[in-house]
């Protein structure tokens, strides 16, 4: 929509997302607006409702970006991915820091500046490892307490200070798994603005395959082999649901099993 589309009065500032053909694209928060009573969107893990504003065309609707994202360009996911973290940063990062003052918005949304005692802030992005362990013909898959019934993924966890990307997928993998890794290498990454992640995916080779569980992490975990993987992408598996399309482990996953990884 053009900027002075009536839906935009009164927003916090704009974000500037870049030029494109000539033409500049900004992200605005909208979030002081919600739906009528009743529309609300659902709690939990994943909202898959869908929510009208009465100045947009029939067609147009708040959806959950995880669930509207297959529908988009890369362009539009890319745009839409820097709108979400930027605006999810400036929600939370209202005050300086250093001083705790209410902070300004600068740089077209880039930056924001403290009016007390002078400092800039800057987005913040969380790097987070997500991690292909295999084992011969094995993948390793577990199952997060909070995940709906029938959804396993690959293990992931937000590296800490001080760690190597390397460091980071054996010390995750042993915490929520007991299993020890060797050779570690970087294969793919992905935005992941829910809220602000950078997910690295990475290639992690087991050096033993006994688990043992951390029940404060995980559920469940077990190895899959590339026959079993073939059933969960068919949906045809007893006890697993097909990786949510979209997400860097279902690509990580379905190049694992087509043995592209490289
Ligand atoms: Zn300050």
């Amino acid at each position: 929509m053009a900027v002075d589309h009536p839906m935009l009065t009164g927003v916090p500032p704009l974000v500037f997302l870049g030029l494109e053909d000539g033409q500049a694209s900004f992200a605005a928060d909208l979030s002081a607006w919600g739906p009528e009573s009743g529309e609300a969107g659902e709690q939990g893990f994943f909202d898959a409702t869908r929510q009208r504003h009465p100045a947009l065309p029939d067609a147009s609707g708040f959806e959950d970006l995880r669930q509207a994202m297959m529908r988009l360009s890369r362009r539009e996911a890319e745009l839409a991915a820097t709108a979400r973290a930027i605006l999810h940063w400036h929600q939370s990062h209202g005050f300086c820091a250093a001083c705790g003052a209410r902070s300004v918005v600068a740089q077209s949304g880039w930056q924001r500046d403290c009016p007390a005692c002078g400092a800039h802030h800057f987005p913040r992005t969380d790097p987070v490892v997500i991690m292909l362990v295999t084992h011969g013909n094995r993948v390793l898959l577990g199952r997060n307490a909070v995940w709906p019934e029938g959804m396993y993924s690959l293990l992931a966890g937000f590296v800490e200070p001080g760690e190597t990307l390397e460091a980071a997928v054996r010390r995750e993998v042993f915490e929520e798994a007991g299993v020890r890794v060797g050779a570690v290498g970087y294969l793919a990454s992905q935005p992941w603005p829910f809220p602000a992640s950078l997910m690295l995916g990475a290639l992690a080779v087991a050096l033993d395959d006994q688990i043992t569980l951390d029940p404060v992490e995980l559920r469940d975990a077990l190895w899959v082999t590339r026959g079993e993987m073939v059933q969960i992408f068919a949906g045809a598996h007893p006890r697993i649901s097909p990786p949510r399309k979209g997400a860097i482990a279902a690509f990580l996953m379905r190049n694992w099993l087509a043995d592209s990884l490289d």
